[in-house]
């Protein structure tokens, strides 16, 4: 069976076609910048060079159109026809309080979708606009919907509610979400395999370190809290989102600066965080090369990101009542060895035996970073949230 995985945003569509059950990838691309003059398709079928095809591409539909387009495509492309594509599985940012699971889907679902849109503007629009466009190119193929928030449907009420008034909760929905859900589920299955533990015996923090990050504290493979709010905001500092900032002082910048609503929602979700300190990059590539020569504010943003993960680490690990495992994923969790040194640092006072060399070495593979006899086990566990969507959608449909 093969499964197209479509990760749809605002102006970008990210696709990965999968052969299921064994989750090889076929082809995998992106069409970028939809709606501006300059769009492109980069798309590369596995084992081969990358290609990119420069055109304007208006809207979502269009973007797909592309994307079954270059599949089909007799020289650069991978499969006879879209008779081929035998599913489609969409990441879907926000489930709101309907989904704790993946589900296929239909009307229904479409419905709950728009109705959540009000949560997650940016997102599910996009999200839904894959789906209609699907619905009408490829109107018999069955599609599924895997949430960034549906593993952290878990949490219980004194975790994901704020100390507003409950009629907000009631009312407007106003409580913690959380995303990066389904990472967090994957890399904390991942840990039990590879730990040769049932994950009902296991209590993990899961750390998913990428531009936009978060940690979980999951309980027996179920999320009891996580870092990530009604938005993706909040909880650890970011490439360019504010994490964690106290409430009173957006009402003080909002009288001070003559913002909008919508410039408030750039200073915190796009000018700040590591960008934001720093006033070099949110990338952390670049920040620990500009803190190697140096540079006093590269230096605090890298401390400032490493105090808030750690101060996470231990509010988790008292949430869950101790700790197993902590994993790290995501671009940085995979491959900063120097994030890892500092929390291993860090965590040192718990008697842990580290071994250094080997975090050194460590890039986007499995791995373990402590000694066997220390107690919790530090583990890198790649991410792979496609897989994730692509196996789901086979459940769901075969
Ligand atoms: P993601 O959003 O998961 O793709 O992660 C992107 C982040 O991972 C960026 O901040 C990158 O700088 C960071 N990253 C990727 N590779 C490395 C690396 N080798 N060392 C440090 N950070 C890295």
């Amino acid at each position: 069976m093969k499964i197209l995985v479509l990760n749809s945003g605002s102006s970008s569509i990210k696709y990965q076609l999968i052969a299921m059950p064994g989750a090889g990838v076929i082809a995998k691309g992106i069409v970028e910048k939809i709606g501006l003059p300059q769009g492109a398709v980069r798309h590369q079928n596995q084992g081969e060079k990358a290609l990119k095809l420069e055109r304007r591409i208006a809207n979502h539909t269009e973007g797909i159109e592309a994307i079954l387009h270059i599949l089909t495509d007799k020289e650069k492309g991978c499969i006879g026809s879209y008779k081929e594509i035998d599913a489609v599985g969409h990441r879907v940012v926000h489930g709101g309080e309907d989904f704790s699971g993946s589900v296929r889907i239909d009307e229904a679902v479409i419905e709950s979708l728009r109705h959540n849109a009000v949560l997650a503007p940016l997102h599910n629009p996009a999200n839904i606009a894959g789906i209609e466009a699907i619905k009408e190119i490829l109107p018999d193929v069955p599609q599924a919907g895997v949430f960034d928030t549906a593993f952290h449907q878990s949490i219980p009420d004194y975790a994901y509610l704020y100390a507003l008034p409950y009629s907000y909760y009631k009312e407007h929905k106003i409580r913690r979400y959380g995303f990066h859900g389904t990472s967090h589920r994957y890399v904390s299955a991942q840990a039990a395999t590879f730990l040769k533990k049932d994950i009902k015996d296991l209590k993990l923090i899961s750390c998913h370190l990428g531009n936009g990050s978060s940690i979980a504290a999951i309980r027996y493979g179920k999320s009891i809290d996580t870092s990530m709010g009604m938005t993706p905001n909040e909880g650890l500092i970011m490439g360019t989102r504010t994490g964690d900032v106290d409430a009173g002082i957006i009402q003080y910048i909002l009288e001070n600066e003559d913002l909008t609503p919508s410039g408030l929602n750039q200073l915190i979700n796009k000018k700040s965080g590591l960008l934001g300190i720093s006033g070099i990059s949110p990338d952390m590539r670049e920040l620990e090369a500009s803190a190697d020569s140096g540079d006093r504010r590269a230096i605090l943003a890298l401390q400032m990101f490493v105090y808030r993960l750690l101060k996470y680490i231990g509010a988790y690990t008292f949430a869950l009542g101790g700790v197993d495992a902590i994993i790290f994923t995501g671009g940085i969790g995979e491959n900063s060895h120097y994030i890892r040194g500092k929390i291993m640092e860090g965590l040192a006072f718990l008697g842990i035996r580290f071994e250094n060399e080997k975090n050194k070495s460590i890039r986007s593979k499995t791995a373990k970073l402590n000694e066997d006899s220390s107690g919790i086990d530090l583990l890198v566990i790649p991410t792979d949230e496609e897989r994730v969507i692509a196996m789901d959608t086979y459940e769901i449909v075969k």
